[in-house]
């Protein structure tokens, strides 16, 4: 259970991939990634190994953005519909998150009676309530505020969007989540390691605030909106 996420100038599926199996040792029972570029966002997710994810994504897929996760189910059956990413009913938006929504009968009920669930899990409502956020008026970055500061609970949660395909929201609460800085090139994970392949520059991330990342630039902000300063470390230790 872990998430990963690169914006950049290479082919993001492979450094997933890779950043994927560094996260191994964390246990889980399927994988997924999510890769965007201009054309669309492309979903590869399975039960089982990474090694079977790995060969179920198709070698011509391109993008040099995208998300991708381990999943350690708590709610919903190990399987490849409940694996992450999971994609809001439109398919705009498309997430993925470790931890545990602890309210998520009652945002269900509360703010999504008339959405029809693809998944059984929490993690469904997360993108589901950015989708409802932002079809009555608000920004992505609003939105996804606006639905993580309804939660309660655990997560380290990272999410795409279709209309604005080279940025990457990223959330956190009670669950790890790091930022990765390098020239051109940002990354997110659960854990250094993962993307050690990239960079030993990273920034910690503080419970409830979210980070815009592009490859130019990572925002830090609180749940209200306000810019966070927080200056970046480097990494002691070996791949
Ligand atoms: N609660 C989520 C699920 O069951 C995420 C689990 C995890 O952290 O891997 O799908």
């Amino acid at each position: 259970c872990g998430i990963v996420g690169y914006v950049g100038t290479e082919d993001a599926k492979e450094i997933l991939l890779r950043g994927l199996e560094k996260l191994e040792y964390r246990g889980y029972d399927s994988a997924g990634i999510a890769i965007a570029n201009h054309q669309g966002i492309h979903v590869y997710k399975e039960k089982g190994r990474i090694a079977t994810l790995r060969e179920s994504v198709d070698e011509t897929e391109s993008g040099m953005v995208g998300i991708g996760h381990t999943r350690w189910a708590t709610h919903g059956a190990p399987s490849q519909l409940n694996a992450h990413p999971h994609q809001s009913t439109s398919a705009r938006y498309t997430i993925v998150h470790n931890g545990v929504i602890e309210n998520y009968e009652y945002v269900r009920r509360e703010y999504l009676p008339d959405v029809k669930m693809i998944s059984d899990t929490d993690t469904e409502i997360i993108v589901q309530l950015v989708e409802k956020f932002s079809s009555e008026g608000a920004s992505t970055e609003e939105a996804f505020r606006h639905a993580l500061s309804v939660l309660k609970g655990s997560y380290a949660t990272a999410l795409l969007d279709l209309e604005d395909p080279d940025t990457i929201y990223v959330g956190k609460n009670k669950s790890p989540l790091l930022v990765g800085l390098s020239e051109g090139v940002n990354v997110v994970a659960s854990d250094a390691m993962a993307m050690l392949q990239v960079t030993n520059e990273f920034v910690e991330i503080m419970d409830e605030e979210i980070v815009v990342v592009t490859k130019e630039e990572a925002t830090i902000k609180t749940m209200a909106g306000e810019v966070v300063k927080r200056d970046s470390y480097i990494a002691e230790i070996d791949s």
